[in-house]
């Protein structure tokens, strides 16, 4: 196995990215398209690895965040179609055209400058325009007549898409869900009555499908989340899931060091923890240029021996100490989990996240890249 080389090393399932993405497809139906959301190297899991098992179930579409993450992809051989989500540069629209990828269009003056660049270059793109429905971050906010005007106007770009983005779609407390979806609706109608027919409609991304707002699925789904296997925990009376899925990530880090120390011994940098009693600890080959939050430390666990171990003292750059006295037969060269599963003890990113003051996504994608990726 590739996995005993490692200092540190995460270990992928693709049989469960696979079996999470199908579980998204059995979930909305063989009419809505799933797009996978691979940004952010999929969230930490390997963007090239997971586009290859999602384009091995079948998927027509995937998404990134910038025009260098779909090159690489391209470059890796992925053939489905991406959408670009996080914005172009004007120098990046030649790559648009040479790498086959979808720019989604967030400004009226953008889409003009878009249609400009393939009058000169000769190269009808596609794009997808992302209207802003109250998240006010990317997207389009003009009224629906000066939209209509620019996408008429633009007659060289071609529309393939209208997409918008859900600010609070797990908070089941907050009206914002369903104001955001009538404004969409509401936009749709307004290209249906100037006679514009869109192919593909998108907005719901992880959570709108998991909790079944079936309103906001239209004819594309955007899952990232959940392809990875999680769904944000719901605020108030939240309706049964739709969906189940697991994560497909275990995170490892070897023992470099078992030791024992007396009462009142200072462990890390500042001191900030104090052995009450002899207590036997194990350094870990893993800091915060791995992952491991600073603000994990005195708060955070990992899993040692089957067993749920503190971590002692502030988390430092490459190195990480931690309790082993429910775990006193672990030797150096052993492995603890820090994500994941021993038996029936686990740790997930939420239940991390918690203890970090910080979300699942943020934790994931932390996972640095000098953690080897190890596919299983
Ligand atoms: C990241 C992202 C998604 C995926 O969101 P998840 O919550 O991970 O499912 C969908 N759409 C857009 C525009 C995004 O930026």
């Amino acid at each position: 196995m590739a996995g005993p080389h490692f200092r540190s090393h995460v270990e992928i399932s693709r049989a469960q990215i696979a079996a999470n993405y199908r579980a998204v497809r059995q979930a909305v139906g063989g009419h809505v398209e799933v797009l996978g959301v691979v940004k952010a190297d999929a969230y930490g899991h390997g963007a090239v690895e997971v586009s290859r098992v999602l384009e091995g179930e079948g998927a027509r579409w995937l998404a990134v965040s910038s025009v260098d993450e779909g090159v690489v992809l391209r470059n890796a051989g992925i053939r489905a179609r991406i959408l670009v989500m996080g914005g172009c540069l004007r120098c990046e629209y030649p790559a648009l055209g040479e790498y086959a990828l979808t720019p989604a269009i967030h400004s009226l003056e953008e889409l003009g400058e878009l249609d400009g660049y393939c009058r000169t270059s000769g190269d009808a793109l596609p794009y997808h325009l992302k209207i802003d429905t109250g998240l006010s971050r990317l997207g389009v906010r003009d009224p629906h007549a000066a939209i209509l005007e620019a996408v008429h106007a633009a007659r060289h770009a071609r529309l393939e898409g209208l997409m918008t983005h859900l600010a609070s779609a797990a908070d089941h407390t907050s009206p914002q869900t369903g104001e955001q979806c009538a404004l969409f609706e509401c936009c749709c109608r307004a290209f249906r009555d100037a006679g514009i027919r869109v192919p593909l409609v998108h907005m719901a991304s992880t959570n709108a499908l998991a909790y079944g707002r079936r309103e906001s699925w239209h004819s594309m789904v955007r899952p990232g989340h959940a392809i990875y296997g999680y769904v944000s925990p719901p605020r108030g009376q939240a309706p049964a899931r739709v969906l189940d899925v697991r994560p497909a990530l275990t995170w490892k880090a070897r023992i470099l060091l078992v030791k024992d120390l007396p009462e009142g011994a200072l462990v890390g940098y500042g001191g900030s923890w104090r052995a009450p009693y002899p207590v036997r600890v194990g350094i870990l080959a893993a800091g915060y240029a791995d992952g491991i939050f600073h603000r994990l430390s005195n708060r955070g666990k990992v899993i040692a021996g089957g067993k749920l171990a503190p971590i002692l003292g502030t988390v430092a750059m490459d190195l990480t100490t931690v309790d082993l006295s429910q775990a006193g037969h672990l030797k150096a060269g052993d492995e603890v989990t820090l994500l994941g599963r021993e038996g029936d003890v686990s740790l997930d990113a939420q239940q991390i996240a918690k203890l970090a003051g910080t979300i699942s996504y943020n934790i994931l994608c932390g996972i640095s890249a000098r953690v080897r990726r190890v596919y299983v």
